[in-house]
Order: structure tokens, then C-alpha cells, then sequence
């Protein structure tokens, strides 16, 4: 047991400030300027989901643009989330279903006329559901134009570590806006890259242009928090503390996290050899360049539905799977259940 505390006080309102501290350090980076300048507001939320509703609460409330762009496709929960605030919502075009990669140019038309100062949620890295990210350089001209253009960047991090197996890399885009003085938002999760769902274990961190309004973002994310569950709960607060201050638990889950990753990736091309060996009609490389839990297969709503009922294969009708849920055994069947599906 890591975290022997039985401590089940009520922590402060924007939780556990070493929870906090270690949790921005982790996105942001030991050498993040803007930590250094102060500048950097996290508070301890009820995992991702409530880190995001929290940060659109505080937009409803502050910001002069209630306009979210939201990647199209995007994780099923950030409408109801985001909407839930009062915000209104738009898309941005993300992935090119008949190319399976990312659409680039019409992210980058998107997001080039969208509305002056409107909010841009992105996933920092192992988009859900596609499993499609932009490059480092693809970042840096995304990072351009969102600064060009005067928007909000609103990350979604829920999948840190997960992608490259190590959480620098992962952090990248973020750090990219954390550290070039503009404002950005950071909903962070720790459901997935520690395995604390239950726990609902997560942050919100908010980058302001100075120190001073950094304070008075703080006060005021408290005037939100109060009302909607009043203070987190303690105990996913202090397993997430003992590993991130502790250098061999540190160790220790950073060497697992990259296991877990190494799986992902090696699942990913049992899959895709299997298909190949079978001579299955398609090109289904897309499913070894795809990152981190999620894959995007290709199948269409029928050959998923075909899936169900003649294998017992059970899977969202917009043909995503969740890679770690797949084993290494069932690889073969599921190979020989998608020939079957699309010959
Ligand atoms: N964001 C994304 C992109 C997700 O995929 C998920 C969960 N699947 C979440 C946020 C929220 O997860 P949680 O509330 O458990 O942290």
C-alpha cells in the first residue's frame, strides 16, 4: 500500500495545494516560466470531467466569448460538459474519415476563421476517438495561429504518458502554449495513466498573462467549486501526491506506464499483421500510425453491426476501439471477425 492515509478530513476548496503544485509541474514542465512567474492557477478537481466543467463554468462567467470549437470528431462527454455551462458550441474539421488521418488544412481554414477570441478545446495527446494527432510541427502552426487569431486554447489531457510511453513528450503541445506568455487552459486527468478512475483524480490549471491575475483567478474558481460539489475528495489526491514526490514510486510508475504504452503499440501491429497475413482487402496501416489508447478502424456502421451479431464483438458504431481493452489472445479472432466483416 502506497497511500496508508486515513485521514478523511475535508480538503481545502481547490483541493490539495502539494497535489496541486506536483500536478502542474507534471503538465507544465520543472523549468515552465510561467510556474516560475506565478503565473500558473491549479486547482484540484473531481477528475477530467468536472477539471473541464469547472474551467467552462469560469469561461461562462468571465470570458467575453461564449464560442467553443470543439474537434470534430471529439470525446462524447465534452458537448454535454461544455454546453452544460451555458457555452455554445461549434466544431472544427479534425479527421478526414475517407483518408483516416488528420485534416489538417481544414483544421487550420477552421480554426483561421473561426470567431475572434472564441475558445478552442484540443486533446493534448491520444485523441478520443481517433487516435490521430497533429505533429510537433503541426502543433507549433497550430500554436501560430491560435495566438495570431487572439483564441483561447482549452486542453484536454487524459492521456498523458499513454501516447510515447514518456509524459515530457506528451506534454509537448501544451508546454508549446504554456510557455509562449499567452493565456491557456489545461483539464488534466489521472483516470488513465494511473488507473484511478474510481478515485475521479484530476486538475485544472489555468495559465494567466500575470501573477496578480492569477490570484484573482483562484478566488474566483473557488466562487465556482463551492456551489457545484463544494471541495475533491482526498484519497486519489494522496495516492497521486505520494507517487509524484516519491522518487522510486515515481520510478516505478513511469516504468509501468511505458508497459502499458509498449502494449498498446504491440497490439496495435499483432492487429495489423494479422490483417495483412490474411490478405483482408484494405490498407490498414491507419492502425499502427494511430496513438495511444484509441483506434479509429475504418469499419462502417454495418460491418460494426455485423461484428455483433455474427462474432459477439461489441464495439461504439462508429467503428472505435479501445486498444487496451483488446488482449494479445483475442487478437486472432477479432483479425479473422474483421475479414469476415469486409470481404
Ligand atoms: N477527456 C477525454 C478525452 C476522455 O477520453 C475522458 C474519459 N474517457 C475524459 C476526459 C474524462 O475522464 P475522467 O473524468 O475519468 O478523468
Amino acid at each position: 500500500m502506497i497511500c496508508r492515509s486515513a485521514d478523511k478530513e475535508y480538503l481545502p476548496i481547490t483541493g490539495m495545494p502539494e497535489f496541486n503544485k506536483l500536478s502542474a509541474k507534471l503538465m507544465f514542465g520543472s523549468g515552465s516560466p510561467a510556474i516560475k512567474e506565478s503565473r500558473v492557477v491549479t486547482v484540484q478537481c473531481v477528475s477530467g470531467c468536472l477539471s473541464l466543467r469547472v474551467g467552462a463554468e469560469f469561461l461562462a462567467k468571465h470570458y467575453h466569448q461564449h464560442v467553443v470549437y470543439l474537434p470534430e470528431p471529439t470525446y462524447g462527454n465534452h458537448p454535454n460538459l461544455i454546453s452544460a455551462a451555458g457555452l455554445t458550441l461549434k466544431t472544427y474539421r479534425y479527421y478526414d474519415p475517407k483518408t483516416l488521418v488528420l485534416d489538417f488544412q481544414g483544421l487550420l481554414e477552421d480554426l483561421g476563421s473561426a470567431l475572434t477570441g472564441a475558445i478552442v478545446l484540443f486533446h493534448a495527446c491520444g485523441h478520443n476517438p481517433t487516435g490521430v494527432d497533429p505533429t510537433c510541427q503541426q502543433w507549433e502552426q497550430i500554436r501560430q495561429l491560435v495566438r495570431q487569431r487572439g483564441l483561447l486554447p482549452f486542453f484536454d489531457c487524459a492521456y498523458q504518458g499513454l501516447v510515447s510511453g514518456n509524459l515530457d513528450d506528451d506534454a509537448q503541445s501544451i508546454r508549446m502554449f504554456g510557455c509562449d506568455g499567452g493565456e491557456c487552459f489545461v483539464a488534466q486527468s489521472y483516470s488513465k495513466n494511473m488507473g484511478l478512475y474510481g478515485e475521479r483524480i484530476g486538475s485544472l490549471s489555468i495559465v494567466c498573462k500575470t501573477a496578480d491575475v492569477a490570484r484573482r483567478v483562484e478566488s474566483q474558481l473557488k466562487l465556482i467549486i463551492r456551489p457545484l460539489y463544494s471541495n475533491p475528495p482526498i484519497h486519489g489526491a494522496a495516492i497521486v501526491t505520494a507517487i509524484l514526490k516519491d522518487r522510486d514510486l515515481y520510478q516505478k510508475w513511469t516504468n509501468e506506464l511505458k508497459a502499458m504504452r509498449d502494449r498498446l503499440v504491440q497490439v496495435r501491429r499483432q492487429l495489423y499483421d494479422s490483417l495483412c497475413n490474411k490478405g483482408t482487402p484494405g490498407d490498414w496501416s491507419h492502425i499502427i500510425k494511430q496513438v495511444g489508447m484509441y483506434s479509429f478502424t475504418g469499419l462502417n456502421k454495418d460491418q460494426v453491426d455485423f461484428l455483433t451479431r455474427e462474432y459477439h464483438i461489441y464495439m461504439s458504431s462508429d467503428g472505435r476501439i479501445n486498444i487496451g481493452g483488446l488482449s494479445s489472445k483475442a487478437v486472432p479472432y477479432f483479425a479473422g471477425a474483421i475479414h469476415d466483416a469486409v470481404i
